[in-house]
């Protein structure tokens, strides 16, 4: 893997230590298990055990040394996302868990870290993350699942769906309204940490999804489900900061569309060296060329701006507000980037790269649902198309007929 110029020693050794692993271990096994005909879902389940085993769970990456984490930082979490995403392969239980756990990691009480992370980042235990609900989609303010609270115990009732690995989680994450008037406005979400074993969950239905890849997705009920008082993070009302503060962990989560894009870029350069048409390796034609050129310019962009994004995060100075709209603006750019570069691997292999032979289709997929999930990418573009327009404008470009006209003038129309 290169290294960006600004890394730690520190990350620079993981990053060796995360590909050797990926080269030695997880990627023969896993062309083994897809050779032996095994189904994706025995193989997610047996690459991330064999992440755990080697220490290389994405959760124990970003954790602190005193919990048993690895403490490489968002860096290291993205080169590993990078590294695993070269094998192609689904690892959702690992993912998922940390999406789940993101806000105990962020916000928890040293007992919540204690009780919930440790079993989580040892593969003990996992969580999923709930915020989707039949009603609610992008608009995550308008979440309903009610909380009320009883005593020393919070009372949760309503529905959640879309939820990857629900039953099988541990844990779900629960975003809720404590407030459904919003007397306060953004200060009407908890958030709650909740065994799914307790009294009153049910999982209702699984979604059968596109493609080949099992997530055990399912629409949650809460009926009368007691949580007691200790499982919420940070205050009520505080719901809304937590879970757009752990959205940033899984925006950078989308690490894995460099590997992924890596990948791309092999099988389309291994194919066209090797195809010969009209009596010449299709390579040393021109539009195969600008091809892998439109491929390589877009790889090589994510792969800066994550990384970039990375290290914003682990020197944390950044205003949580400015940061949100870079986080939004690189997950878009990164996972449409990663649907064009699959389109130009395709086309490259032509008919050879439709057969499931290469695996180009499967990112396809995959990238179209990254553009969906963690916010729809259209949603996320008007954040960032708003957040500029939000900022006060630099007199010297206006045009001559609009000067002299005021800030207020404007605002009273
Ligand atoms: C495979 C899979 C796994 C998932 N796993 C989880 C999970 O584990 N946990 C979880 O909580 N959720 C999960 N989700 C849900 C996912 O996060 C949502 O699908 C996503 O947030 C988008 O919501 P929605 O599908 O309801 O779309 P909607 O919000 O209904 O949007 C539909 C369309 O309308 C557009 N739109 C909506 N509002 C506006 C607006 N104001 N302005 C302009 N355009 C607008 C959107 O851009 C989109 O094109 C998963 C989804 C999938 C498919």
């Amino acid at each position: 893997m290169d290294y960006m110029p600004w890394w730690s020693e520190k990350s620079k050794k993981f990053a060796d230590e995360v590909e050797a692993f990926v080269d030695d271990v997880l990627l023969p096994i896993s062309l083994k298990l897809q050779e032996e005909g095994k189904d994706p879902w025995a193989i997610q389940w047996k690459a991330s055990k064999l992440c755990i085993d080697h220490g290389f769970h994405p959760l124990m990456v970003l954790t602190e040394e005193k919990y048993g984490g690895s403490e490489q930082g968002y860096t290291g979490y993205t080169i590993l996302n990078e590294a695993i995403g070269r094998c192609m392969l689904n690892i959702n239980p690992l993912l998922t868990s940390v999406f789940g756990a993101g806000p105990i990691l962020l916000f928890g009480t040293e007992a919540q870290k204690e009780e919930f992370l440790i079993p989580l980042i040892k593969g003990e235990k996992w969580a999923s993350i709930t915020v989707t609900e039949p009603d609610v989609g992008n608009d995550a303010a308008g979440i309903q699942l009610h909380a009320e609270k009883d005593g020393d115990e919070w009372v949760l009732n309503g529905w959640k769906r879309f939820i990857t690995l629900a039953a099988l989680s541990d844990y779900l994450m629960v975003y809720a309204n404590s407030d459904p008037e919003m007397k306060r406005i953004y200060r009407h979400l908890t958030a709650f940490i909740v065994p799914r074993r307790t009294k009153g969950i049910t999982i209702e239905k699984i979604n059968r999804l596109e493609g080949d890849v099992e997530m055990a997705n399912s629409v949650v009920r809460f009926r009368d489900v007691r949580v007691p008082e200790k499982n919420m993070i940070l205050e009520p009302g505080d719901g809304w900061t937590v879970m757009t503060s752990a959205l940033n962990i899984e925006r950078l989560g989308i690490a894995g569309v460099v590997g992924q894009g890596r990948v791309l870029q092999e099988i389309a350069r291994a194919y066209a060296k090797r195809r010969v048409q009209f009596g010449m390796p299709i390579s040393r034609y021109q539009n195969i060329q600008l091809r892998m050129a439109e491929l390589t310019m877009r790889l090589e962009t994510s792969r800066i701006s994550i990384y970039y994004l990375a290290d914003l995060l682990d020197k944390g100075e950044v205003d949580m507000f400015q940061f949100g709209a870079k986080s939004a603006a690189i997950k878009v750019y990164c996972t449409q980037a990663l649907t064009e570069m699959a389109q130009h691997a395709a086309f490259i292999c032509a008919g050879d790269g439709y057969t499931n032979e290469f695996g180009i289709y499967t990112v396809l997929k995959n990238a179209m649902l990254m553009q969906i999930a963690g916010g729809s990418n259209d949603i996320l573009k008007i954040f960032v198309g708003r957040n500029e327009f939000i900022k006060d404008i630099d007199e010297r470009f206006l045009p001559r007929a609009l000067r002299g006209v005021s800030k207020e003038e404007i605002e009273k129309l």
